[in-house]
């Protein structure tokens, strides 16, 4: 470990994240007892983890760390206070931390929770002493800090996450007539399973799961993890497009942060949604998938299938040179556009005729690379099924 002897430990940090969960632990099932839950206090716990959860993935990663849409004061004064519930710090420290950890990578010395440090590192490890890839450091955080909804919550923020933890949560107590037991669920277990659920975005999705997008560093899409952690799971995707606001892509894919911010812009309180295109999206599987191909089938052969597999290569950049052109055409019919608001209604109809077959040619390019992407898993699945020595 690189600085572990050296770095001095947090008692407070220890207490919250080590000594909370054992007292959760214990705790939980001996009031659950003894006196038991309502169904009203398990409610609010679940109604109080989404809200939690969804500040922090929705409000400190989407929207803060990465800028991925714009959201009304309203919405971000609200993540802001679900958030410091949430009691991972202020937006300054978890987004200025989270662009290092997206900068670095894996990266043992600038990586704040770098998997390249191991499981329990990543998950919660990194927390518990002062080590160097701490440091605060605000200058990759220059557009947050003249927020002022988020200069409050950083200089408030002990008083807001005490507030939200304890006293919201034992208002509610006394309004059920059971300040104890819901302090024990609504304030201490949701609060240890939102932390662990969180954490397993920095290590488990490193660690567990598919990498269909890149393999350039270790972020992995798991569906099981997507379920848990409010749609985050799709971690390869992310590390490779993080300014989308969409983790899951697909319409089928478990991600309630997606769906959350895509209501918020309908009520228009959210704006500028911001969304990686469908190709770009193809050509990373691609990209991905003929690499591995290329390890799978030796170089030095020229069997058939290695042949096969760089013709469809070729095909492959032919594909991509298409559509780099017709994205071309297409900026500067945009741009002309703007230029010719004079342009007469025929002129007019002539470039909307134009620019519709423009969409209509990258969408075949799009359909064309899924059916290379369908003929490259023959490929694959061929090379598997041939002895080996055989290619
Ligand atoms: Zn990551
Ligand atoms: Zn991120």
């Amino acid at each position: 470990m690189i600085d572990k002897d050296q770095a001095p430990a947090r008692p407070l940090m220890f207490f919250l994240f080590v000594g909370l969960p054992i007292l959760a632990m214990i705790i939980t099932p001996l009031w659950g007892w003894y006196y038991g839950f309502t169904a009203s206090q398990w409610v609010i716990a679940v109604a109080f983890l989404y809200l939690n959860g969804l500040s922090i993935t929705g409000g400190y990663h989407r929207l803060w760390a990465h800028n991925a849409y714009q959201a009304h004061p309203a919405v971000r004064l609200w993540f802001a206070l679900w958030g410091a519930g949430a009691l991972q710090n202020s937006v300054f420290v978890w987004a200025s931390d989270h662009r290092r950890h997206h900068r670095h990578v894996d990266d043992n010395e600038l990586d704040p929770y770098s998997a390249g440090r191991g499981l329990w590192f990543s998950h919660v490890g990194w927390m518990l002493r002062e080590y160097r890839t701490n440091t605060e450091d605000f200058s990759n955080i220059k557009d947050l800090l003249n927020d002022p909804i988020l200069q409050w919550q950083h200089r408030h923020y002990i008083a807001i996450t005490i507030a939200m933890n304890v006293g919201v949560v034992a208002l509610i107590g006394w309004a059920l007539g059971d300040i104890w037991g819901t302090l024990i669920l609504v304030g201490l277990l949701r609060l240890v399973v939102n932390h662990n659920v969180t954490f397993f975005i920095n290590s488990l999705a490193h660690f567990w799961g598919r990498r269909p997008y890149t393999d350039a560093n270790s972020a992995r899409d798991n569906d099981l993890l997507a379920f848990l952690t409010y749609g985050e799971g799709y971690h390869n995707y992310h590390h490779l497009f993080q300014t989308d606001y969409r983790n899951g892509i697909r319409w089928w894919q478990w991600d309630p942060t997606k769906w959350m911010i895509f209501a918020l812009s309908k009520v228009k309180l959210a704006s500028q949604l911001k969304r990686v295109d469908e190709f770009k999206v193809q050509r990373a599987i691609m990209d991905t998938a003929f690499e591995r191909a290329r390890q799978q089938i030796n170089p030095d052969d020229n069997c058939p299938l290695r042949q096969l597999l760089e013709r469809e290569y070729q095909t492959f950049l032919d594909s991509i040179t298409q559509w780099r052109d017709l994205q071309t055409k297409r900026y500067e019919k945009h741009r002309d556009a703007l230029d010719g608001a004079w342009l007469e209604h025929r002129a007019r109809l002539l470039k909307k005729w134009e620019d519709t077959h423009i969409t209509d040619q990258l969408k075949a390019l799009e359909s064309s690379l899924q059916q290379q992407r369908r003929r490259l898993q023959l490929i694959l699945e061929q090379s598997r099924a041939l002895p080996v020595g055989a290619l």
